[in-house]
């Protein structure tokens, strides 16, 4: 396979950069000199498969530019960066890294409400700065027993209900379509589950429909004493909205993993103790990081051998 161009949109992970040179003829998008659209053209005939994440993907100039591109690898669960109508009108396979990565973003969102409600990292900064000879730190919110809204009761949405169980929470969610085989008390309206919950977490897709899912309306639902955790995709929540909204004291707190512009995050939610800033790191482990890339080797070696591919979107 070693005469097969794959393309790599930017820096993922080093493992899978080597994993890919050692069997393909691996092109580096941002690791020339040429301008990208005069790099592309260059290499067009070649390039057979493009590897994105959540960062690049593959939008409509990518796939116009490279005639002979037969799949798009992604090294991420989200297809949001992925012009899916575009390649399935070109017959372009799509994968993606579904499962491997579900138990480490559940375990982010979890950790998420847990730093935000009993205020880890400000327990943190209080050590550090010494003043805890001054005085005891105060005290925080309870976790167990609370009220869970999920948004997307899907892989990553079923975990995190899965491990608030384990907590004592009540258990809710919203999506499209009620889930046949679970208890869980289904919304079809999201601004009544966020009204009826105390910590509404996002883990659904981001589309069309889905953008600005958690607006003004669902923010003011859930109140001053609630929590927004988003592991999902900040194009979720409309930000202006949350950011005014906890300046004003209308949301009770927030754990973020996921902003709309990305790696810009609005500065004036930095000298806020009731929040929890992460900057998107929801599967980035050693572990799961290295099942992802090996996944994603996985399925162009299936698809170039002429085998069904192991996580098909496409
Ligand atoms: P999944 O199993 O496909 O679940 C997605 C869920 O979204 C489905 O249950 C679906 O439910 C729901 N959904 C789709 N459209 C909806 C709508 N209009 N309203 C309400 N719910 C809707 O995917 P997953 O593996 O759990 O991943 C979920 C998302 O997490 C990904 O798409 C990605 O954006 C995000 N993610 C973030 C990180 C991170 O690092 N922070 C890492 C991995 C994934 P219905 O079909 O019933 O509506």
């Amino acid at each position: 396979m070693n005469n097969i161009g794959v393309l790599m949109t930017c820096p993922m992970s080093e493992y899978l950069e080597n994993q890919l040179e050692n069997r393909f003829s691996l092109f580096k998008l941002w690791n020339h000199s040429s301008p990208k659209p005069d790099f592309l053209k260059t290499h067009s005939s070649s390039i057979k498969a493009v590897v994105g994440n959540t960062k690049i993907g593959a939008d409509a100039n990518m796939i116009d530019s490279l005639p002979n591109m037969e799949i798009v690898a992604s090294y991420s669960v989200g297809l949001d960066k992925i012009d899916l109508g575009k390649c399935k009108e070109k017959g372009i396979k799509v994968t993606n890294t579904p499962d491997v990565l579900t138990d480490d973003v559940a375990d982010l969102g979890i950790g998420l409400a847990l730093a935000v409600l009993r205020k880890m990292c400000v327990c943190d900064r209080f050590v550090r700065s010494g003043n805890w000879i001054n005085g005891d730190f105060g005290l925080a919110s309870k976790f167990s027993g609370k009220s869970v809204g999920i948004v997307g009761l899907g892989r990553i949405g079923s975990a995190i209900a899965k491990r608030a169980e384990a907590f004592n929470c009540s258990i809710s969610y919203h999506s499209r379509s009620k889930k046949p085989n679970t208890n869980y008390k289904y919304y079809s309206n999201i601004v009544d589950l966020a009204a009826d919950c105390q910590i509404l977490f996002v883990a659904c897709a981001l589309t069309e429909e889905t953008h600005h899912i958690v607006n003004r309306k669902v923010i003011d639902a859930l109140g001053p004493k609630g929590i927004l955790i988003n592991i999902g995709r900040g194009a979720h929540v409309d930000e202006p909205e949350l950011v005014s909204a906890l300046l004003e004291g209308r949301l009770g707190g927030a754990g973020l993993d996921v902003y709309e512009n990305e790696p810009n995050v609005p500065e004036q939610l930095f000298s806020l103790e009731n929040i929890v800033l992460v900057p998107h790191v929801g599967s980035d482990t050693e572990e799961t990081s290295k099942a992802m890339a090996d996944l994603v080797i996985s399925n162009l070696e299936a698809h170039f051998k002429g085998m069904p591919l192991l996580t098909p979107v496409l």
